[in-house]
């Protein structure tokens, strides 16, 4: 699947733009502030409904203005198809060929985005809320229970936390309810978790390899929540009760997954050098990408922000090579990066896009 153009209107710092896209590499290049993330996060909300930068849509609109626009047109196998979103009054409303879709409804999830930026480095450094959002942003893209059972989960939590806030000991009838909900929604997001990163571990083993030459890298998954049915989650929700009471915060369940990376037995979390950070995050970013090619719309579109600059000569031309066959979206601040022939360049410069080609 291609993206092939894509329009902006009072899109961030953009006032009004189209751009078309090369099949295979697309490189925008420009001083800091211009515009360039503003645009492969426009990209990526197509795809997820999300931004990978703020949950707060009004963000997205152009200073002084009401709402934003965008369009897309993109080619699949079976023919083309308008995507387009509309951001306004703090939500985003995507349209396929005209018609509504929200998200975690979207019918078909045939348009799908991997990006890549510098704050994805260190994400087996840093919290394992850097490592969760590896996995809802990007991963989940592949299968719709999963997003749908990612906002249901969120949904529940924000209510369940909402309650344990607002009291002391609340009242019993309404904690149970909330609890069995809980045990419900936990249990269906660890298991499509569970599945997706079965899944992606081969995936992830292969990339790894490839790009350090050595050893494959190993993934596992750390769930909170341990259990087989609803009776052993609310069982084990039961053993924190009283720690939740006094912090007034659910204390159990996927919003506390973690995800373990190893090398050699190594658990990169805490023994991790600076160059296998990075690999093991290219590694995981292609296996994204491979993932979700073998859905039905093949290969999602890559979108590399500024991370080229950051990797050695090696990385660098492992990904660019791992990633023949995907369209690929790259920004820089450098004119132009070694090694690499785009089809199409664009010279970024405050929310104004000049291609030369
Ligand atoms: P860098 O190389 O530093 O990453 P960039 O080209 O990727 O720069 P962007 O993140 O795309 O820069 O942002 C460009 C500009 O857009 C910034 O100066 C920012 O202040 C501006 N901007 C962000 N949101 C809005 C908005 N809602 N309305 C107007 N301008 C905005
Ligand atoms: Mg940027």
């Amino acid at each position: 699947m291609i993206v092939e153009t894509l329009s902006l209107e009072s899109w961030r710092n953009v006032a009004e733009v189209e751009v078309a896209f090369d099949e295979g590499l697309t490189l925008f290049t420009g001083p800091n502030a211009q515009g360039k993330t503003n645009l492969l996060e426009a990209v990526f909300l197509l795809a997820t409904g999300r931004s990978h930068r703020t949950a707060r849509p009004d963000e997205l609109i152009a200073f002084g203005r009401q709402r934003a626009y965008l369009r897309a047109r993109i080619r699949r196998p079976s023919g083309e198809y308008q995507l387009g979103a509309r951001i306004e009054g703090g939500r985003v409303v995507r349209q396929r060929e005209g018609k509504l879709f929200r998200r975690g409804q979207d019918p078909l999830g045939d348009f799908a985005a991997v990006l890549f930026a510098p704050e994805d480095l260190l994400a087996f450094k840093g919290a394992p809320a850097d490592r969760r959002r590896l996995l809802d942003l990007d991963v989940g893209q592949d299968s719709l229970a999963y997003r749908q059972s990612h906002q249901r989960y969120g949904h529940v939590l924000r209510q369940r936390n909402a309650l344990l806030r607002s009291y002391e000991r609340p009242p019993q009838e309404l904690l149970a309810t909330w609890n069995s909900a809980w045990a419900g929604a936990a249990l269906a997001l660890t298991h499509e978790r569970e599945r997706l990163i079965e899944r992606l571990q081969p995936h992830f083993a292969a990339r790894s390899a490839e790009i350090s030459g050595g050893p494959p890298a190993t993934l596992t998954y750390e769930p909170s929540l341990k259990a087989a049915d609803p009776q052993q989650a609310l069982a084990a929700l039961a053993e924190r009760r009283e720690e939740e009471l006094r912090r007034r915060t659910s204390l159990l369940g996927p919003h506390r997954d973690d995800l373990r990376a190893e090398i050699g037995d190594r658990d990169l979390r805490l023994y991790g050098s600076q160059g296998e950070q990075r690999t093991v995050l290219v590694a995981f970013k292609l296996a994204t990408v491979s993932l979700l090619a073998e859905g039905a719309a093949g290969p999602p579109v890559l979108l590399l922000d500024d991370v080229l600059s950051e990797l050695d000569q090696d990385r660098r031309r492992n990904l660019l090579l791992a990633a023949t066959g995907t369209q690929t979206i790259v920004t820089t601040t450098e004119s132009s990066l070694a090694g690499m022939q785009p089809g199409r360049t664009y010279a970024v410069r405050r929310g104004e896009y000049v291609g030369t080609w």
